[in-house]
Parts: structure tokens; sequence; C-alpha cells
């Protein structure tokens, strides 16, 4: 391939919400202001796939527009089409979002928002998850803009290697908004129920439904920073071990089994 010689850094942009996540069309047309940004986002809604992957189906690609591609995968597929094959070896960075809704404390467990950041951190790549915490203002170009912001610093200066970054951001004008807290993870309290129906054959089955999570306020957290209007953004790390633990772990007595 022909370099150019003023080359434009190029953009994977995912999401979990699909083509019709009202995310989707603000943040890439906002980054194209900084970059040559692809889309390639699951051609059904896979909020909540987390970091799942598709082994044992076929992936099918539709061309949408120029430079817009629609995956019958989840988020981590998409990543890895557009890393692994469609834009192999020329991908500088990869946003995912704007999520729909919050993805705060433990949501960031099941969102696929994060799992799409979390598999391009995986191959080395800058990524970061965007999240609008919608109160129904849909102010997605808020988050549109500061996307923009953060990314024109981190092609500058990329993250550390297993590091991606989760960032929610309050719906809210941008002129409103309190500033950016840069946090942990904080508590999230889920009022999950499975509601029992009938089917129309008579049998039984069941709807995860309950009331709208909370959130617990501890200082620092990303709940805190939203709640006060501020964007949150967090750190996450792909090693998941537990290293404070390691050492009382490897005091238990049961290391020393030796089969019998
Ligand atoms: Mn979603």
């Amino acid at each position: 391939m022909k370099k150019k010689s003023k080359e434009r850094p190029s953009i994977l942009v995912v999401n979990d919400d699909g083509v019709y996540g009202a995310g989707l069309r603000p943040l890439a047309k906002a980054l194209s202001s900084l970059a040559q940004v692809t889309v390639i986002v699951p051609e059904q809604e896979r909020s909540a796939a987390s970091h799942a992957i598709t082994l044992h189906k076929p992936l099918r690609l539709r061309h949408l527009e120029p430079n817009f591609y629609l995956l019958s995968g989840t988020p981590a597929d998409c990543v890895r089409f557009g890393v692994l094959t469609l834009l192999r070896g020329r991908v500088d960075a990869v946003v995912s979002g704007i999520n729909h809704g919050p993805n705060l404390g433990a949501d960031t467990l099941y969102s696929g928002t994060l799992g799409g950041a979390r598999e391009a951190c995986r191959h080395g790549l800058t990524a970061v998850a965007f999240s609008l915490v919608d109160r129904g203002q849909g102010h997605f170009s808020t988050a549109a803009l500061f996307a923009c912001q953060l990314m024109a610093a981190l092609l500058k200066q990329p993250l550390p290697p297993q590091v991606c970054l989760n960032v929610n951001v309050p719906d809210r004008p941008a002129s409103r908004l309190r500033g950016v807290a840069v946090t942990r993870l904080g508590e999230r309290i889920y009022d999950d129920r499975f509601a029992p129906r009938k089917d129309p054959r008579g049998r039984p089955y069941y709807w995860l439904t309950g009331a709208r999570a909370s959130g617990v306020s501890h200082p620092g957290s990303d709940f805190t920073a939203v709640s006060n209007g501020k964007i949150s953004v967090t750190p996450i790390r792909l090693d998941m071990t537990a290293l404070d633990v390691i050492g009382d772990l490897r005091a238990g007595s049961w290391t020393h089994w030796k089969g019998r």
C-alpha cells in the first residue's frame, strides 16, 4: 500500500446498539474531523453482549455505505473483524459507542460497549468506550464533542498497554457539564427479578425485569462523578488477576495437595 505524505490517523468505530443506535452517527461524524473513520457495527442490537465472540455461526458482512459496515456478530466480533481483516494493520484507535444509557460499576461486566473496547485493547490498540447517562434528553453531541477531545489527545499519547478507558457522559448540554473526573468503578445495585409469564400454550417463561438500577455514591467513583454533572473516565485493566490475594492463597494447605 502506498503511504500518503500526510496520512490521517485511522479510527475504527463500533457499538452494541447497532446501526439505529442514536449515539453512533454523532460519534462517527465528530471523529471524522480528526481521523479517517470506519464504522463496523452489529446488524442487530447486542447490548449486554459483554466480550462475547461468535464461534459456531458464520459472520456475514454488509457494506451499508462508504466506510460503514454491518456484521452479523457482537461488538467484539466487529473489532476483531476490523482489526484482523477489513482494516488489517491500518487501525490506530478503536472507539466504542456512544452507548444509549450508562455503563457504571458492575454494568461494565455486561456491557457490549466496553466489550468492544476491551477486545481492541487486547490487540494492543488505544480503545475507549463512551456511554451517555441518558435521561431522555439525548445529548449525544455533548459526548461526541468530548470523544473528539479525548481521542485527539490519545492519538498523540496512547494509553499504557492492557488498559482501556470507560467514559460516561451526563446527559446535558456541554455548557452545563461540571468538568471531567478520573474515577474508579463504583458499586451498582440491581433490582433484578425474573417475572414469570405464560406463553399462549400455557407453558411458563421468565423475563428479566426490575426497577432501574441505582448506584452507591462512594467518593471517587464513576457514580459520584456523573451524579455531580461530571464526565467520568475510568481506566480499565484487562488482567483480572487479584494480585493482592496471591500471597494468602499460596499459604493455603490445599496448595500442598499431591493427588491424595
Ligand atoms: Mn447498548
